[in-house]
């Protein structure tokens, strides 16, 4: 097996910077990167366009079923494209965040994109992003990865973003949120939030990061060779 055609998985809670990290992880290895919850994402907004109730789990699972559903496999990338419309922003708004725990907990939703997403993986070469993929996606993964940090920290990480981007400052009701998405994922039935059992569980609570780009790049040596 070499590194560059390694397939890892990196899965773990909101907030512990999983995406950029796992993006940084991709460009350092020269692999495609698979954001799964773009793809969770981007059903949500069909789910809330067609105007269907989020109690109607088999609606939105008829809905799964026929919508197309792209997104950027280039670690560079961060589109996302409902048929042929792109959707990148319009899936990270609060709409879209507020209901997507609740669309991805209905199991024919998750039949559907998990399909795909094996699909995508196929051929190896690639990092891919999410809740349940060393668990159900990728049991096979060379490499798997749990992120973790403690809520607050999360919580105060997601704030100070918000700060940033200029969408204030309420570091309370959004601690409340993660909790809040943490306790759906962890707890639905279908394919709860948890560690595999052979995943390395890295907490990034006190590392930048850069710092766990570097670690997760050595776990990924140490499992696979060298990059050449
Ligand atoms: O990673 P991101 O926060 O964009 O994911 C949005 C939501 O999609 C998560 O809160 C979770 O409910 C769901 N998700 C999932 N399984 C995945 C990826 C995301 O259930 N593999």
């Amino acid at each position: 097996m070499s590194t560059r055609a390694s397939v890892v998985a990196i899965d773990g809670p909101a907030g512990t910077g999983k995406s950029t990290v796992a993006r940084g992880l991709a460009q350092a290895l020269g692999s495609r990167y698979l954001d799964t919850g773009a793809m969770y994402r981007v059903v949500t907004l069909a789910v809330l366009r067609a105007g269907i109730a989020l109690e109607d789990t088999e609606a939105i699972g008829a809905l799964a079923e026929r919508v197309e559903v792209a997104v950027d496999s280039q670690p560079e990338g961060d589109r996302a494209f409902l048929g042929d419309e792109d959707v990148s922003r319009e899936i990270r708004g609060d709409a879209v965040t507020r209901a997507v725990s609740a669309v991805s907990a209905v199991a024919a939703v998750r039949t559907r994109l998990v399909a795909v997403q094996q699909q995508l993986a196929a051929g190896g070469g690639v990092v891919v992003e999410g809740r349940d993929i060393g668990t159900v996606v990728l049991p096979d993964a060379d490499v798997k990865i749990f992120l973790t940090a403690s809520a607050e920290t999360r919580a105060r990480r997601r704030n100070d973003q918000n700060i940033a981007a200029g969408l204030g400052d309420d570091y309370a009701g959004v601690l409340a949120d993660v909790l809040r998405r943490d306790e759906l994922d962890s707890t639905r039935a279908v394919s709860p939030l948890r560690p595999a059992d052979d995943a390395v569980i890295v907490d990034t609570g006190d590392m930048t990061q850069a710092q766990v780009i570097d670690h997760l790049r050595d776990l990924v040596e140490q499992h696979c060779g060298a990059i050449r």
